[in-house]
């Protein structure tokens, strides 16, 4: 027996050996290829002229993780919903671009007003315009471009949630082409309550500075809310609409997971309704994993309720605390709005909402006790999602003046996200291309931002888990083939 034992287990200590040997050699191979990528990618990024057709090439198979701060509706380009409005065969207004869907009222009208696709791409001109209605393209100061921005939005609705799995197909097959492998998208507007059960009492409350008042108000509302059988078929509606488009885009490249939102310039009753659907909806569903507070910070209602739907999402939060939140907070740049305007809400976002992560961050600088603040962001962990092309587009804030470094330089996480790539006619390549070229980050920490983009996410921590070996593997054949060319 001895004899027939000892040549096995020379055997196994051999193939131990052997397959140590090779892990071994494995590992130095991936630490020569990180380094030859790292020496690639700085020799590139230090040039006096950074050759950028070449960093595209480079950015182009980069891995990059997942875009978290991403809105289904915007990201889709304006010739996709041209294209369905044609297989609805709606019509277009020929002197103000939008929508007609009611076909009726349509025969009515004199068919030179509203013209169909067909006619629309015939004069080549006119289409050119509808694209510069509908995104940012071409812009040359028609409107105040926060204006152009977000007015964009109201010309593509009546039709963007027509087609949602070709969307959704679109949206996925454009992350595999840029290597993107996980979204967190806002894809629907969460239910509010009918417009004609307008809660006077809720509708009064930004007038009302005393939280006793608000907590008592809010508690009323809530339990109606919970009562409301019609309220809550609504929202399950809305939870299975996105369990079902979601389960059959998400494979084993691909995942997207969505964050339900409310619109921070809608009346309070309506928002706290909308607010308390989205908490509910990422209870029911893994396909919802946070909830958002989305729309034009500056506007006068986003701005007189700010407060109070700071202290909404504290009063949900503490029914339902293992909701994740990430909310668009300090979208301004001076002159906006009035300076005191700039003073608290990414302070207020973390400390009376409690968020997990920040959406823009760009007025940190004006924000009281700033300093603190992102001390307080660091500890906590809280992240902030960068999205220099709109930054840019909407606040005028672009490289030195950007915040970005100073994020960086105090330690508090950042990610790199695109927001909407169709109003601004970019891409999440796009958005590391500027990144790169204004910030000049070290490869090190290129690939700790792409990292953030998981580790921050709302994904549960299995899931986490498993996106981050994905990314482990994509960045190996990633430095593998750099340091092969290279
Ligand atoms: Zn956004």
């Amino acid at each position: 027996m001895i004899f027939k034992i000892r040549p096995m287990l020379r055997f196994i200590f051999l193939l131990g050996l052997f397959s140590s040997i090779a892990f071994g050699a494995e590992k130095s191979n991936s630490k020569a290829n990180y380094q030859a990528t790292e020496r690639y990618y700085q020799n590139i990024i230090r040039q006096a002229s950074v050759p950028i057709a070449e960093l595209q090439q480079f950015i182009h198979y980069l891995p990059k993780g997942g875009d978290i701060h991403h809105h289904y509706v915007g990201a889709l380009y304006a010739e996709t919903y041209v294209d369905w409005v044609e297989q609805k065969g709606y019509c277009i207004y020929r002197n103000n671009f939008k929508i007609e869907t009611q076909l009726e009222a349509n025969q009515g009208n004199s068919s030179k007003e509203c013209i169909s696709v067909s006619q629309l791409r015939a004069d080549s001109l006119l289409y050119n315009r509808l694209l510069q209605h509908w995104s940012d393209k071409d812009f040359n100061n028609q409107l105040p471009s926060d204006q152009q921005f977000f007015s964009t939005f109201a010309y593509f609705f009546p039709i963007a949630y027509s087609y949602n799995r070709a969307g959704l197909e679109i949206i996925k097959n454009r992350a595999l082409d840029e290597n993107l492998q996980y979204i967190e998208t806002t894809f629907m507007l969460s239910p509010s309550k009918g417009d004609k059960k307008v809660d006077q009492k809720l509708r009064t409350l930004n007038t009302n500075r005393d939280d006793l008042v608000i907590n008592q108000t809010l508690d009323s509302s809530f339990a109606d809310f919970q009562l409301d059988k019609d309220f809550q078929v609504a929202i399950s509606d809305y939870v299975k609409e996105i369990d079902d488009h979601f389960s059959q885009v998400n494979d084993s490249l691909f995942t997207v997971k969505a964050q339900a939102y409310a619109l921070r310039n809608e009346e309070p009753d309506i928002f706290f309704a909308r607010l308390y659907a989205s908490f509910v909806a990422s209870q029911k569903s893994t396909n919802i994993v946070g909830v958002n507070i989305v729309g034009p910070e500056n506007e006068f209602v986003s701005m007189r309720d700010y407060s109070l739907h700071m202290k909404m999402a504290r009063f949900l939060k503490q029914k339902f605390p293992s909701t994740k939140l990430s909310f668009h907070a300090g979208e301004l740049a001076l002159g906006m709005v009035p300076p005191e305007g700039l003073r608290s809400h990414i302070t207020e976002a973390v400390q009376v909402a409690g968020v997990d992560r920040i959406g823009h961050g760009l007025d940190i600088i004006y924000e009281r006790n700033f300093n603190q603040l992102m001390q307080e962001m660091k500890q906590k962990k809280i992240a902030v999602e960068i999205n220099l092309t709109s930054n840019e587009f909407i606040t005028k804030i672009s490289g030195q003046s950007h915040p970005i470094a100073l994020y960086e330089k105090n330690g508090v996480p950042i990610v790199i996200s695109s927001d909407d790539e169709g109003v601004s006619r970019g891409s999440i390549g796009q958005e590391y291309l500027l990144y790169l070229t204004r910030y000049k980050p070290s490869y090190a920490t290129l690939k700790k931002t792409i990292y953030n983009s998981i580790e921050y996410s709302f994904l549960s921590k299995q899931e986490k888990a498993a996106q981050i070996e994905k990314l482990n593997n994509k960045f190996a054949q990633f430095e593998a083939k750099i340091s092969l060319f290279h």
